[in-house]
């Protein structure tokens, strides 16, 4: 950019996971040494880009709507005399109907898939005179063309941030469209993901969010050229300096293998949360949906992970009214929400995704039984988070402050628990730990008063 070229505007409107998340973060770094800056609204931008989820129910739906109002401004702004806004759709939606999205919405200037971030730049400029479209699982690895955020962008984020360190997935649940859409397994090197690690907390992150759609599955390249696994590749980052939380989301139950478990035997920054979905109760529905796991065998696994951890949190997905789910399939999922004593879920109807082999069974369930079944699960799985929760009361940890809480001279952190904590305290403590002891439990967050130094 010259000094007299003005600053491009983009804005990256995110929706779904936090792998989403994070990778929208990354998209922004890399369109920024090219001059472009990020802006809140679209209003403000001259590139608008749709980071897509295809989980949700009518997710494409979602996106032609929005593409829609954004055609609508950008007309707005031609007639007033404005520059012309550029419509970008990224992520799963743009993987898996990039070729439809092109076809039914011309208003759009550019389609990129996850695996192709790094390539936006030259796409943004090439997409002022045409069309662009890239869908490819390229043989290259993405990460190593996205630049690193500088020092300043990564403390603006705050002391938490996401790393993902594994994309794709294997597994081939009946009702899951990530296969498809994020491709197989890749996990990234090692030294990349500790390169990476470094230099965020070389910025003030003190917390670290291992992601990937099957997290618990990494295998990469160790330094030394051996296979590490997630366990090892933890074992490594707690070493870090200054790092002082780990967390990794999601994983499957069949890769919690016995390095990981003793990972959170071990490590004290490995923080005492795992979610590990178990979408059913009942072995039928869990054989119908490909999940390769029985209810004993997965009860068997939070055994071992208890006796690792004693205070560990369990959380789960949970999937409603799977084709052919019976009363008795699903007061078995009711047992296992009590008997696994998670204390969250992710909890949905299903909902047919185009593709999977579970959106053509001749057994879909009624709408109204899946939302009867729902508002049961739910409630019982409220009561139990709020009995966690009232556990807590009286119990003093370590909180780590993210932001100014809504209340004057409050602030807010998280418990090891991932839990909202609100302390009335100096905003100097933002991007620090400190104990608290809990004094109450309010919806689903608590408060407390600080008590000792800060770290
Ligand atoms: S393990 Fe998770 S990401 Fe993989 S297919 Fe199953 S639900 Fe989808």
């Amino acid at each position: 950019m010259t000094a007299s070229e003005a600053p491009k505007k983009i804005h990256i409107k995110t929706y779904g996971c936090q792998m989403n998340v994070y990778d929208s973060d990354r998209m922004a770094d890399a369109m920024a040494p090219s001059g472009w800056v990020g802006v809140a609204s679209p209003e403000e931008a001259d590139l608008v880009v749709l980071n897509t989820c295809h989980i949700r129910e009518h997710a494409a739906e979602k996106v032609f709507s929005e593409i829609g109002r954004l055609k609508k401004l950008r007309e707005e702004r031609v007639a007033e005399g404005g520059s012309r806004l550029m419509i970008g759709v990224a992520g799963c939606v743009a993987q898996a109907e990039g070729a439809e999205i092109a076809r039914r919405a011309p208003a759009v200037d550019l389609i990129v898939g996850p695996q192709s971030y790094h390539r936006l730049p030259e796409m943004a400029a090439a997409a002022a005179t045409a069309r662009v479209v890239d869908t490819d699982f390229p043989e290259e690895d993405k990460f190593d063309h996205l630049p690193a955020p500088d020092r300043a962008r990564v403390a603006a984020r705050g002391p938490t941030a996401f790393l993902t360190v594994q994309e794709g997935c294997d597994k081939f649940c009946a009702f899951c469209v990530v296969p498809y859409t994020r491709g197989a397994e890749v996990s990234r090197p090692a030294a990349k993901v500790l390169e990476e690690a470094r230099r965020l907390v070389d910025a003030g992150v003190r917390e670290l969010t291992l992601l990937g759609q099957n997290v618990n599955g990494y295998h990469g390249e160790g330094p030394d050229g051996s296979d590490w696994s997630l366990g090892r590749l933890l074992l490594a980052l707690a070493e870090i300096p200054g790092l002082a939380r780990l967390r990794y989301t999601t994983s499957h139950p069949n890769d919690m293998d016995d390095a990981l478990i003793a990972a959170h035997r071990d490590l004290p920054q490995l923080m005492p949360y795992l979610h590990l979905p178990v979408q059913s109760g009942s072995d039928r529905i869990l054989a119908a949906m490909n999940r390769r796991h029985t209810v004993a065998s997965y009860l068997k696994l939070v055994d071992r992970i208890r006796a690792a951890r004693l205070d560990i949190a369990l959380t789960s997905d949970f999937i409603v009214g799977f084709p052919g789910e019976t009363q008795a399939d699903f007061a078995d999922t009711l047992a296992i929400l009590r008997d696994a004593a998670f204390v969250a879920s992710f909890s949905f109807k299903y909902s047919p995704r185009p593709g999977t082999p579970a959106a053509s069974s001749p057994e879909q369930i009624a709408e109204d039984l899946k939302t009867e079944r729902l508002h049961r699960l739910q409630a019982q799985i409220d009561a139990q988070a709020a009995a966690f929760l009232q556990s807590r009361v009286g119990q003093t940890f370590d909180v780590l402050f993210e932001k100014p809480g809504r209340r004057a001279g409050q602030i807010v952190g998280r418990s090891p628990w991932l839990q909202p904590v609100h302390v009335q305290a100096d905003q100097s403590l933002i991007g620090r730990l400190a104990p608290v002891a809990i004094t109450g439990a309010h919806g689903n967050s608590l408060h407390g008063a600080l008590v000792a130094s800060v770290q």
